[in-house]
């Protein structure tokens, strides 16, 4: 078998949407699955769309993603340059090429004569194709004179050179993923090959660098499907023995209704790109709504993807022992910013306490609180299990760090009754002789102490935790007043006493 060498080949002209990292991630994982090369190829023949940033974003994105290129521009390897812009020098000899063969030609046609001919065509019903039929009435090689058309490439009049599409031929290409497929090339038009700014358009160096490149399976977007028709044609034309094809299927909005868009995220709330993009119209990333690359690589390779089992938890390296094209769907996959969370979540909890403690650490110190470590795992502990957020974490545990200031009033009128600051009294005496002021230590105590009394149990924690807290959430109280240590609660019963007594009823 040809040796396995992929590339992923994005154009730089914005942030790389969610569906680019997929295809990146299926590259991939197909290469190392079959010990083969992934390379990462930038496409930045069109000048026009060039984004100041985007290359560094798709290359930062990937390593955020644990995808390890091995030949690109930063790494190196025996078929650079790795950008097309560096190889530019390259492209116009294949043009040539195509020309000498019969396959191509110079048109000098200008966009004001192109466009006079779409709205005439149109005009007469119809829509203006560049092909067989209408060629021969344009002005280029085909239809000009020989002495005429060389002495306008001799003048240095601006042309491009145009593929020459066969007139009503079928094409029959295969597709790792859809299958046998036939074209009628009287569906297609003369593509550009060659722009007269002097840059290969998009069809033309792909082929030429996948050929040189030797890449043996080009794996991208559904998007490109359209184009193959005229890849296969190239590929033949320069008698060069083709890649073999799979086109992924398409990122779909949660409702399923089209592609997922940029706004569809800003819409409903969840990032469409990986990391954040700080120019122009910025955009939210993955990384900094605080998902774990090892949840957003496992959320991402099963939108497309299925093992044939139930598992859906996956590491990288057991992406890359069961992944395989057949597996991958043909229609769209439906995009699930819960099912997002649901694995966000899962990976989270994986988490040491110790890692997440020193991450919330920073968060505290930003909020003024300086705290031990220690303590920190512990309040870590107790909350982990509620959170899928890092920063979740605050929301969940502000009442260790600040008193209450108010208190809910749904819950006053429900838990406080005529005897619950006598009651919440005699608790705080209970909580001054405790020596051992540890959930346990304090536990005992406060129950023999009810059950002594004959109080209801619940009557009396739902109280003791509205003075505390301000509210009914939260951990377990023994766990929260032993880490908020005897002094702050006292106070808190003090004041709750204080404030809410004033008003019960
Ligand atoms: N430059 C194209 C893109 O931006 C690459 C398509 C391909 O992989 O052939 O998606």
């Amino acid at each position: 078998m040809q040796k396995v060498r992929v590339r992923f080949a994005p154009s730089p002209t914005g942030p790389l949407h969610i569906g680019g990292v997929r295809t990146a991630l299926y590259n991939y994982l197909f290469a190392r699955k079959n010990g083969g090369t992934f390379i990462l190829r930038i496409e930045d023949t069109d000048l026009a769309r060039f984004v100041e940033g985007a290359e560094e974003y798709i290359m930062e994105s990937l390593k955020w993603c644990g995808i390890k290129v091995d030949e690109g521009i930063n790494e190196g390897g025996n078929y650079g340059p790795y950008r097309q812009s560096d190889r530019k020098e390259l492209y116009r000899r294949y043009a040539e090429e195509l020309v000498d063969k019969g396959a191509a030609y110079y048109a000098f046609d200008t966009p004001g004569e192109l466009e006079e001919r779409r709205t005439e065509t149109e005009i007469e019903g119809s829509t203006f194709i560049y092909n067989a039929l209408s060629r021969e009435k344009l002005r280029n090689s085909l239809s000009l004179p020989e002495e005429e058309w060389k002495n306008r490439i001799n003048d240095g009049e601006p042309y491009v050179i145009r593929y020459k599409m066969p007139a009503g031929e079928n094409i029959h290409f295969d597709d790792l993923i859809r299958g046998h497929i036939v074209v009628n090339t009287d569906t297609l038009d003369d593509k550009v090959l060659f722009k007269s700014d002097g840059m290969p358009t998009y069809h033309l160096a792909n082929i030429v660098d996948d050929h040189l490149m030797e890449i043996s399976h080009v794996i991208r977007g559904e998007e490109w499907l359209p184009s193959l028709p005229l890849h296969v044609l190239l590929y033949r034309s320069f008698g060069w023995q083709a890649p073999l094809f799979a086109h992924l299927p398409l990122l779909l909005k949660p409702d399923g209704k089209g592609k997922l868009s940029k706004r569809d995220g800003d819409r409903m709330g969840f990032p469409v790109f990986p990391l954040y993009w700080p120019y122009g119209e910025t955009a939210k990333g993955y990384r900094e709504e605080g998902y774990l690359p090892e949840a957003f690589v496992n959320m991402l390779a099963l939108l497309g993807w299925n093992p044939g089992t139930e598992k859906e938890i996956f590491s990288m390296e057991e992406l890359i022992g069961e992944f395989s094209i057949e597996r991958v769907h043909k229609s769209g996959s439906r995009f699930d910013p819960e099912k997002a969370k649901w694995f966000n979540h899962f990976y989270l909890q994986k988490q040491g306490n110790r890692q997440l403690a020193l991450e919330f650490r920073e968060i505290l110190r930003a909020r003024g609180f300086h705290h031990d470590i220690v303590e920190l795992e512990v309040l870590v502990g107790l909350v982990k299990e509620r959170i899928s957020f890092l920063h979740e974490i605050w929301n969940e545990t502000d009442f260790f760090f600040v008193a209450p200031v108010a208190y809910d009033e749904t819950v006053i009128k429900k838990r406080w009754k005529a005897e619950t600051p006598a009651q919440l009294t005699e608790l705080k005496a209970v909580l001054e002789g405790i020596q051992d002021f540890t959930p346990a230590g304090i536990e005992q105590k406060v129950r023999e102490w009810i059950e002594g009394r004959g109080y209801n149990t619940g009557a009396v924690m739902n109280a003791f935790r509205l003075v505390i807290v301000g509210a009914s959430r939260g951990p377990h109280m023994f766990d929260i007043i032993s880490w908020i240590g005897k002094e702050e609660t006292i106070k808190r019963i003090d004041r709750g006493i204080e404030v809410i007594g004033a008003g019960a009823k």
